[in-house]
């Protein structure tokens, strides 16, 4: 498996405290008990979208989804990082929606199947693979981040071509 190290930019590490980083979820009551709590700021929906990470032993840590990737893994590197939307039925919750959406650690779509094991371990019902993929890459001109919209593989920034492969880790300096 592959672990994928923050890639984003540096002054968001300050924001990196005990206090504010994920819950991890070991058991299925976790799981309900911070969907409540999260619940309470939004009383007439039961339709919950959480930034998540999968940390280095392969447990899936929530947070507010307004929360940095980079805080909810607490500085650490993670297995997989996105977005995830949990729907909850009076005690039964299942997982609706799950990208793996984070410009902190732009991991591949090739990381679903640390979801699912997580997920799978928490007996939780949830997609096949992620909802939308997002296909990350660096600009090793400009070190801007790029999404890959329709195989379109330049730059945004700067139109210089992009590579083929998963680089976020290459960083050269201009
Ligand atoms: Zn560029």
């Amino acid at each position: 498996m592959k672990l994928y190290r923050y890639v984003g930019p540096n002054d968001l590490r300050e924001l990196v405290s005990s206090e504010n980083c994920g819950t991890p979820i070991q058991r299925r009551e976790d799981i309900l008990n911070w969907l409540k709590s999260n619940r309470s700021k939004i009383p007439y929906y039961d339709d919950v979208m959480t930034t998540f990470i999968i940390n280095t032993d392969g447990l899936l840590c929530l947070a507010d989804r307004h929360s940095e990737h980079l805080v909810c893994a607490f500085g650490g590197a993670v297995l997989s990082a996105g977005e995830m939307r949990f729907l909850m039925t009076g005690d039964q919750v299942e997982v609706i929606e799950v990208t793996n959406q984070s410009t902190g650690y732009c991991p591949e779509p090739e990381s679903w199947p640390t979801v699912a094991q997580a997920l799978d371990q928490l007996g939780l019902s949830h997609p096949n693979g992620f909802s939308h993929e997002f296909v990350f890459r660096r600009c090793l001109n400009c070190q801007a981040i790029n999404i890959i919209k329709e195989k379109w593989f330049f730059c945004a920034i700067c139109t210089s071509p992009l590579s083929q492969f998963w680089n976020l880790d290459e960083i050269t300096l201009v």
